[in-house]
């Protein structure tokens, strides 16, 4: 897992080089490290988002998550039925892929996003494609347990302050509802972003210009304001 580590350094450089002099993630092999990836490092629901309930309301009963959307924004979140399955539970791909544009970053299938979110996100590689942008998902869903494995690394390797910055325990995180996506490269994510919601992902975090949100009534609305970072 060298690699992902790597690219996690990678990730963080535009925003935090001077965290990593000496201190890199690059430099630590863990041998079993499944949620280290490039540009995981931000996950939430911010509050002026409804990412999630837009998403919740419109997809199948078997795959809506419940105990994931205890953040304030998710109020107005459909309840789903009891026998629905935690979807946080449910893991994102380990990187399966390479971004072939850019080595540095994986290029995962979209397995585990909400079937709304999977397919706003195919609709946005097929627009891609047609203008010529190269675009990788270099991370979608985690479950919980991934998404807590990487707010630990970012403790343990950046410390409290910084992880506080890039990272949202898993009852926070959009990543782990299935509703948001990390973008790379920079050329594919300035792209996304130019789109202004009008396929379904907005930029959330000044801070992430890699971290994109879905709900289905960006394409009406537009983007909400930013938030500085996924803690406000
Ligand atoms: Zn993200």
């Amino acid at each position: 897992m060298i690699a992902r580590r790597v690219r996690g350094a990678m990730a963080l450089l535009g925003a935090a080089s001077v965290l990593l002099a000496g201190c890199g993630p690059g430099g630590r092999a863990s041998a079993a490290d499944p949620t280290a990836t490039a540009t995981t490092v931000s996950t939430a629901v911010p509050t002026t988002a409804p990412s999630s309930s837009g998403a919740v309301s419109t997809v199948s009963t078997t795959t809506v998550s419940t105990t994931t959307s205890s953040t304030t924004s998710a109020a107005s979140a459909a309840t789903p039925p009891p026998s629905a399955p935690d979807q946080g539970d449910v893991p994102g791909p380990e990187g399966t892929g390479r971004c072939a544009v850019d080595t540095r970053y994986t290029d995962e299938p979209a397995t585990g996003l909400l079937p709304e979110v999977a397919a706003a996100w195919a609709a946005v590689l097929a627009e891609a494609a047609q203008v010529g942008v190269d675009v990788c998902l270099a991370d979608g869903k985690r479950s919980r347990a991934q998404q807590q494995q990487i707010r630990d690394e970012y403790v343990r390797d950046y410390g409290e302050a910084m992880a506080e910055q890039y990272t949202l325990p898993p009852e926070r995180s959009a990543h782990v509802t299935g509703t948001a996506v990390d973008v790379q490269p920079r050329a594919a994510s300035n792209w996304l972003e130019g789109s202004a919601g009008r396929l379904g992902f907005c930029r959330t975090y000044d801070n992430e210009p890699w971290h994109f949100e879905f709900d289905a009534t960006f394409a009406v609305t537009g983007c909400p304001a930013r938030l500085p970072s996924p803690n406000g």
